[in-house]
């Protein structure tokens, strides 16, 4: 059978639906006439990108498949307008080969993930390229995740759950403590299913969103164990692979254009500010120029950090610039720091005085010194200059709230899965509340060799 990569994108409606569902229920209804060459994969693009559908969440169903590609196209894309009532915006797109070897859709993924690709651009690629294409905005993300997760590219897996559509917009029904007992219990391969600063469950989305749960992690086996946590029957369950939390985005900005993702080194410049709302922000100077670093609040021990910086400290900073100038340089709204290096802190002081060593007073401007205690007067003393320690540390800071890009410090890289795989449908979906890993996944686990280990020190 032929590689064929089907690519979805923004197959949603504003009120409920969303993009990975409307996937699994098309690979439900192909599910007689293809196996698959790859877990569905889940793509994130560019967080900056202000009109993206939420999360910014592509999907690529890797099949093997020997119809026509015509038909899957119109199969797909009927499907899809079906799901969201009809929304234009709708991306499906259709390429037959291994696009991960096409350095102009190697590009436009990497585009898509740091800045912002054209529909044009999409399009005329695709139309070159010999691929298909159906839809409208969506076209570009569906375009742009073709090419994403290729055989030398890192990844993870999340595991999600769906609801019953009867209850979608009800609250859903999850054991809170039952997850905190599961996540201390499995090694540490696993992240972000859990707040490890509150312990607070996170990973139900709120509102009328048809997903569950969904679990995240190095390992894949190892994430069925959380289906224990919910108490709501799942309506079925689909595993991903995906670009999540292994920092694709980390590039260094090319431009400090709006909307752009990426890092730039820099040096700071001036005291950190705190301003209205608490957010923190810091000028630094970078090689594109001054910029100013800002650090929502809602980005909990990230913001506390950056009030520590100081003029002198060399940082990396991953963000997204935001489109608006209002201290006159670019800012970057950051989501992970390296502190690289940090200043040394240097003070001067009065020195003590000869006689009884309280601390001198300034007697005025090139007057020297006199002691308020017992009347010393020294001209010929000067200050000290004493190096003060420093609480911040060089190091990797990262929001509570992990932005689906960001990876968790100490993350391992994963590597070894070697497409095209050939599973069948049933390998990636299941509907039983709790389901095991099938015999396929355990295989495909031990194929990759060590789980995904992290190290416990710098979570
Ligand atoms: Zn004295």
């Amino acid at each position: 059978m032929k590689l064929v990569s089907l690519a979805l994108d923004s197959v949603d409606s504003l009120h409920s639906g969303c993009t990975t569902h409307f996937s699994i229920l098309l690979l439900k209804s192909l599910a007689g006439r293809v196996r698959l060459a790859d877990l569905p994969l889940l793509v994130r693009l560019n967080p900056g990108v202000p009109w993206k559908t939420r999360g910014n969440g592509a999907v690529v169903l890797r099949l093997l498949y020997d119809g026509e590609l015509g038909e899957l196209l119109d199969v797909a894309y009927n499907l899809a307008l079906e799901y969201s009532g009809g929304k234009r915006d709708v991306g499906v797109v259709i390429y037959k080969g291994e696009p991960w070897g096409v350095e102009r859709l190697r590009w436009i993924y990497i585009r898509a993930l740091t800045s912002i690709v054209t529909l044009d651009v999409a399009t005329s690629t695709l139309d070159k390229l010999g691929g298909l294409h159906a839809g409208g905005r969506g076209v570009i993300g569906a375009t742009a995740s073709l090419a994403a997760l290729g055989p030398g590219d890192d990844f993870t897996f999340e595991l999600l759950a769906y609801r019953d559509p009867s209850l979608w917009g009800s609250e859903r029904c999850v054991d809170r403590l039952k997850a905190l007992h599961i996540e201390s219990m499995l090694p540490p391969c696993t992240f972000y299913n859990v707040d490890v600063l509150t312990g607070e469950f996170i990973s139900s989305p709120g509102g009328s969103d048809p997903v569950l749960a969904g679990f995240r992690g190095n390992c894949l086996t190892q994430l069925f164990e959380y289906s224990k946590v919910l108490c709501e029957k799942p309506h079925f369950w689909a595993l991903f692979r995906t670009n999540q939390h292994t920092d694709a985005h980390l590039v260094e900005l090319d431009e400090l254009a709006p909307y752009n993702t990426g890092y730039v080194e820099a040096v700071v410049d001036g005291e950190p500010e705190v301003v209205e709302g608490s957010h923190v922000v810091v000028r630094a100077s970078a090689k594109l120029g001054d910029v100013d670093l800002v650090f929502y609040r809602e980005t909990g021990p990230l913001n506390r950090v950056a009030r520590m910086l100081m003029p002198g400290d060399r940082v990396r900073a991953l963000g997204s610039l935001r489109p608006y100038k209002p201290r006159g340089v670019s800012v970057i709204a950051v989501e992970k720091l390296w502190v690289l290096e940090v200043a040394r802190r240097i003070v001067e002081v009065n020195p003590r005085c000869p006689r009884c060593s309280a601390r001198l007073k300034s007697a005025g401007l090139g007057k020297g010194f006199k002691c308020e205690k017992c009347g010393y007067e020294a001209s010929g003393l000067s200050k000290i200059r004493v190096e003060m320690g420093r609480r911040l540390t060089p190091g990797v800071y990262v929001t509570s709230r992990l932005k689906h890009l960001t990876a968790p410090p100490g993350r391992r890289r994963l590597e070894g899965l070697k497409p095209p795989l050939n599973l069948d449908v049933g390998d990636v979906l299941f509907s039983e509340a709790h389901p095991e890993p099938p015999r396929a996944l355990r295989d495909l686990e031990l194929s990759m060799g060590e789980p995904g280990l992290h190290s416990l020190s710098t979570i």
